[in-house]
This record gives C-alpha cells, structure tokens and sequence, in this order.
C-alpha cells in the first residue's frame, strides 16, 4: 500500500458545485421516509408495515434495494458532514431491520418478494438461473449486496454497533444457504448479477473478525467472467456491465485482504480496459447498460450512453487502486468522471438525477423522478453525492497527496496538520493550500499535475515562485518543515484540447482543462444549425484554437458564420446538447452536406414517429416491455443481439401502439441459411403472416414492415407481439421489433 484515503469525518468539502450537490442530495435523503422504504421488510417478515411501499422498482421484484443505498448514503453523508438527523436515520433504520430479522428468527432479513422462499429452493439445490433472474426473483443478490453494504457502512461510519450484529447473522444465514452446494452449484447462483457479494462478505470478515466470511467470499468468485480477466483477455463485448464491475471491487477486496497477486492482476487489466478502451470522454462507460467490442465508441452514441451506477462503482474501484499504486493517472480518472459524469448527472436545481447520461448528438439528460422511479441509479447517487469527501486527499508515512481541486479542508490527525483548499475549480485551476499547525512539521505535500496541463503548471510557496518542471500526470513534491500559515498556490493554465473517438479521428469532444464542453443547443445557436445534431468546419485541432471563453461558464466559436456556445458539459440540464461532433472540412463538407441531411432527417423523423421499441436479448427492454417464452434462445452478431427459438419454441411481448391512428410494426431479422426456419407472428392473437425465410446473404440485418389491421390496435395502448415457430421448426433470430406510425417514410 502506498497510500490511504482519509476518514470521511476529517474532510470537509467547504463550496463550489461539489458542495450544492451534496446539499441537495442531503435534502433529498431527509426527505425519503425511511419507514416506506422498510414496508416490505416488515411485510415479509410477518409485521404489518408503517406505511406502504413506495413505487417504481420498490413496487417490483428489486424492491429492498434502494433502502442498502439509503443506509450507505445517510452514513456516509453524516461522516462527511456532522449532520445528526442523517445518523438518527441510519439509526432507525438499523432498528427497524433488527427488529424484521428477529421476526424472521433465522438470521435472513430482505424487502424481497419471495425471497426467503427463493433462497431455501437454493440450498436445496434447485437452481433456476438467468442473467437477471435467480429461481423468479430479480437479481436477489444484488438486492442482498446493497443491504450488507449499508450495514457495513453504519457499523464504520457511525459507529453502530447493532449493524454490524445484523450484518453478522445476515452472514450466517448466506453461508448457511451456501454450505451445501457444490462449486458447479454456485457458479449456477452467480450466473445471475449479484453485486459485488465478494466485497461485502470480505470486509465482515475484517469487521467481524471471523476468517469463516473470507471463505464465503471466495465462493462468490465468478469463474465464467474473471478467468478471462485474470488471463488479460478481454471478453466484455455483449456483457451487463454493472453487473461485471462489482465483482472486480470484490477482486480488489479480496487482493487487500489476502495478499493473492490473481485478484490485483485481475483488478488492474479490469480497470486498463474499461478505463482506456470502453470509456467516453465523460468518464463513463456502456450503451444500454452493455459492453460493445474495445475502442468501438463512434456507433454507441444514444440516450443510453453511460449508466450512472457504472460509474460510481469505477469511482469506488479507482480508490482502492490509488491504495495500492500512488499514480496520478488513477487521480486523473477520477477528475474526470467525477466532475464529468457524476456531477453531470445530478439536476442542479432539484437533485434529481439520470440513469444513463445521454451522449446523443442533440439528446439531452433525461431525470430520474425522486419520489416515483427508484432505480439503481437513483440508489447509487445516494451515495455518489455523498463521497465527494472520499477521494480529494491521501496520505502516507509524510505524505499528504493532493489529488483533486475542490474547496474543502482536511484533518491530517498523525501529524497535527490541518490543511485548506481554496479554488474556483472546475472553473478555473488556480487555488492556494494552507497549513495549520500547532508546531512545525516536516512532511511532503504532493500536488497532482493533471493529464491535460499541456503547459504545466506553476507553484508559489509563501508568495515565492518555485522551479518546477512537472510533466502531466504526475506529482509535484514540496518537502518542508511547514509552519502554521504557510500557503501554497497553485495555477494550472487550461487550454481547449481535442479527444476524438477511439474509431473514428473525424467524431470529437472538446475539453476546457478538465470540463468536458458540451455545445448548449438553446442557446444563441442559429435554428439551421439546429436541425443538425452536430457538425462543425474544419481540422479539430484548428476548431479547438478557435473556441475561446466567453463569461462564466461559457465559450464561444463561430461556425459557418454561426455562433455556437459551449458549456460545461455538468453544468448543463434542461437544453439540448451535443458532446461529439462529426469534423468536416469545407470540401468533405460539399461533397456529404446532403447525405448527411438526408439520413440526419431520417433518423430524426424515425424517432419522432416510432411509438415502442424493443431490443431483444437485453434485460431491461425485456422486462418493460413483459416478454415471455418457451424454448427460446439468445445470441450476438456485431454487437446486435436477438432473439431466436430452438425447435417450436416461441416468445412474446407487448409493444405499445396508438389507440386511434394506423400503427406499423417494423421487425428487424438476421438473416440465416438456416433450413429449420420456419414460423409465423400474431398480434394480440391474431396471425399476421409469415415471417423472413432462409436468405443467401448472411448475418445481414434486413427490416420487414407489417401493418397492423386497425381492428387489432383500435382503443389499445398496447398489443402482444408473438413469433411462433411451426412444429419442429424455429423463429428466426429477432434483433429489432419497433411500432411506428404508419407513413410514407417507410419503408425503414
Ligand atoms: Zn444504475
């Protein structure tokens, strides 16, 4: 270990925007009533509930999950402030979970429908197993991960005992389930997401001083993903990613506590991958929640570019490396999701915050409902907005490392030392330090140059300027006997730099230091250039020249004679926006202009009249849209999934219509040689005809349209679609299936 983070308690974070978030997300956990969120847990475990459940995914077979999240965020949002209602809640809520486990009476206490049930057909060996759903509950692992997690940060945080008395029967109970089941047994459990358990499990064993949860732990490691990983292959195209990450913090854990060199290596070509080659420019990473192939970013651009959970667990995975290695370039990482993609992804004006954050050319960042969703990411922000404190300072032996430039102030307490932060950044990169100290003290204070420091930086200790020749991405190290009042100042010049997708130099976003700058559509951009998600004249590194600050949070470039406004890509919530933008110049840009209209205008008009759309084979499209099936089977060609049946199968799902216009369904089929071919599709029942047969061209994706007969949609919101095979025969593979308003533009 070359570093270590500070206790939360001894950090401040003092203003800036870092700060109104935390204060809006403090509001927010005291506005949530704690007892809607523990109605299920008093519900099954036979106590009548003191108020009903709230809905969204609390109303569904997740539910439970976000009160682990609101346990973790009350701790830690109480240790990084001093606020005493947030602990009366972490209090309450350990009570209140007591008080269910003692109901249960054998140690398992969850808000899980079923789950008590669920979890004893495990130990009786019958494992019913699916990417999301373990023996018909969804994902009750990961529900369980979130409650030991809020335990274990009530116990640390809080100092409450009792949670940590529940966490340990909550333990016992697990590895009573586990115990009887063979290795081939658990690798069928794990098979569906269940959270970082590894991690959990790992720090009982510490908390609790019982080597019996190390044991427990290892169970959870999950061999069809991380033997990849640990052979430094990179497997993760097609893969859930938040499903993948958790168990890495888990590896990582586990590397801390048992001193294995398999979980660090795993850890660390995990992290070199997700970071360096399925990372967008904000810090975060997926599209509609999944890996696509390595440094293929240019044809994910969407609204379900980058979940948010993803990157609070990436942001928790990079502080325990830090731990490990001391390098500025995890540091770098940091700044740059947190700034660009945490903080982005909470509503300035309510503390609402995204699931995904849409990197959409001409999207825009859709919010979460406070009262009314409760998805994971909702749970996860709770304490993402908590642990801006967690990771600005570490230190070793006589080190105190600056790594990130927010306002705040750290209490150094092996050395007597309290050091202040004072700085406009993200904004602006100059700031001063101040030691406080009751003797003089020698140690060395190590300031991060960041990676996009193109000119350095300059340092004054005292009003003096030192010499420092710092390259980016590494430290400045001031060694000193410090006395009280010493300051340091520092100044980062910030430039416009250029980052371009990893398969396409000619798709690009532009930084301000360490803001990614996002072009704000409602503002002062001409209505043509609207019409166009993004495009922009010129060579990158000549547009990026040209864009020059403009106020405050604003900068400026003429295009085509047009003014175009950038801002913070964080600062930015209710406008239109484009982070990406396709470089042209002006001759490329005569020769495409009108192709590059035409499709834009397509796309445009597709989405405006499309009604549903439902990609088959991902977990959550599945879910919405409540698809069933017998003998049916998934798969993956060039990042597109599907559906298919073996042998007279079939499968289902609802798609919305409209109740009184003409509706379309637009199905898009890989084609196949395949000779046991062979079914047809029905609408609410009745049958529309025959679906694409066997074709000569492979693996190409071709979109039938049918109409649908007015007498099957009229005065209905939605149907069920059914493809079912003939006897013996198969549905061909489905990798689309949209409801669009029936118009010329078809056909698609
Ligand atoms: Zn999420």
């Amino acid at each position: 270990m070359k570093a270590a983070g500070f206790d939360l308690h001894h950090v401040r974070v003092d203003a800036g925007p870092l700060k109104h978030a935390m204060e809006l997300n403090t509001a927010y956990l005291l506005k949530l009533d704690a007892d809607r969120l523990l109605s299920r847990f008093r519900e099954y475990a036979g106590l009548t509930p003191k108020a009903a459940h709230y809905e969204g995914w609390e109303s569904r077979g997740i539910s439970g999950h976000t009160l682990g999240h609101y346990l973790s965020g009350c701790a830690l949002m109480y240790a990084a402030t001093g606020n005493e209602e947030l602990k009366q809640r972490a209090d309450y809520v350990t009570q209140e979970l007591k008080v269910c486990q003692d109901s249960h009476g054998n140690g398992y206490v969850s808000g899980i429908p079923r789950g008590r049930e669920l979890f004893e057909e495990i130990k009786a060996g019958d494992i019913r197993s699916q990417g999301f759903d373990l023996n018909g509950g969804w994902v009750p692992l990961y529900t369980m991960h979130k409650l030991f997690a809020g335990l274990r940060d009530a116990y640390t945080l809080t100092g409450n005992r009792l949670a940590l008395e529940v966490e340990i029967r909550l333990g016992e109970w697990l590895e009573d389930i586990c115990a009887g089941l063979t290795e081939e047994q658990m690798q069928q459990v794990l098979h569906c997401e269940f959270g970082g358990m590894n991690e959990v499990l790992t720090d009982l064993a510490e908390h609790s001083g019982d080597g019996r949860f190390l044991k427990l732990a290892e169970r959870f490691y999950h061999g069809e993903v991380l033997n990849d990983i640990s052979e430094e292959k990179d497997t993760l195209a097609g893969r859930h990613a938040n499903t993948q990450i958790p168990k890495i913090i888990g590896a990582a854990r586990q590397f801390e506590a048992s001193g294995e060199p398999k979980y660090a290596d795993i850890t660390r070509f995990f992290w070199d991958r997700v970071v360096h080659h399925h990372s967008y420019v904000i810090g975060g990473n997926s599209y509609n929640e999944h890996f696509g192939e390595p440094d293929q970013l240019n044809d994910r651009l969407g609204e379900g570019t980058c979940e948010t959970c993803n990157t609070y667990n990436m942001l928790k995975l990079t502080r325990h490396m830090f731990q490990w290695d001391a390098l500025a370039h995890y540091a770098d990482y940091y700044e740059r999701a947190m700034f660009n993609h945490i903080l982005a992804s909470q509503n300035p004006t309510d503390g609402s915050v995204c699931y995904f954050v849409s990197l959409e050319m001409g999207g825009q960042k859709s919010f979460n409902s406070q009262f009314e969703d409760f998805t994971c990411c909702v749970g996860s922000s709770m304490e993402s907005h908590s642990l801006y404190g967690s990771a600005i300072y570490f230190h070793q032996d006589r080190n105190l490392f600056v790594n990130q430039y927010v306002p705040s102030t750290v209490q150094w307490k092996e050395l007597g030392v309290t050091l202040q932060q004072e700085t406009c950044f993200p904004q602006e990169a100059t700031g001063r330090l101040t030691v406080h100290t009751d003797n003089q003290v020698q140690f060395t204070l190590q300031i991060r140059c960041p990676y996009w420091a193109e000119k350095g930086m300059s340092i004054k200790v005292n009003g003096e300027a030192l010499p420092v020749n710092a390259p980016s991405s590494t430290y400045i190290s001031l060694t000193r006997e410090w006395q009280d009042g010493d300051v340091v100042e520092y100044d980062i010049p910030m430039t416009v730099r250029v980052e371009a997708m990893p398969d396409n130099p000619k798709r690009v976003a532009f930084m301000y230091g360490p803001q990614v700058l996002a072009a704000d559509y409602e503002y002062a951009m001409s209505v043509k250039e609207r019409e166009l998600p993004a495009v922009l004249i010129g060579t990158p590194e000549d547009i990026a020249a040209r864009i020059t600050p403009a106020g405050e949070q604003l900068y400026h470039l003429t295009d085509r004679g047009s003014d175009v406004y950038f801002r913070p890509f964080y600062s930015l919530y209710d406008h239109r926006y484009t982070v990406y933008f396709d470089v042209f110049t002006p001759e490329e840009w005569t020769q495409t202009e009108a192709e590059y209209r035409k499709s834009a205008a397509y796309q445009a008009r597709l989405e405006e009249i499309t009604i549903d759309f439902m990609q088959p084979a991902e977990m959550q499209p599945e879910r919405d849209h409540e698809f069933e099936g017998e003998h049916v089977n998934l798969g993956r060609i060039y990042n597109r999934k599907y559906r298919d049946t073996w042998p007279s199968g079939w499968f289902s799902f609802e798609m919305k219509v409209h109740p009184d216009a003409p509706v379309s369904l637009a199905v898009t089929y890989l084609k196949t040689s395949d000779p046991k071919i062979r079914f047809h599709m029905e609408a609410d029942g009745m049958r529309l005809g025959q679906g694409l047969l066997e074709s000569e061209e492979l693996n190409q994706l071709e979109t039938f349209i049918y109409d649908l007969p007015e007498t099957i949609t009229a005065g209905k919101d939605k149907i069920r679609i059914r493809f079912v095979a003939a006897g013996g025969y198969k549905v061909a593979p489905v990798a689309g299936v949209r409801t669009v308003k029936r118009e010329s533009l078809l056909p698609l």
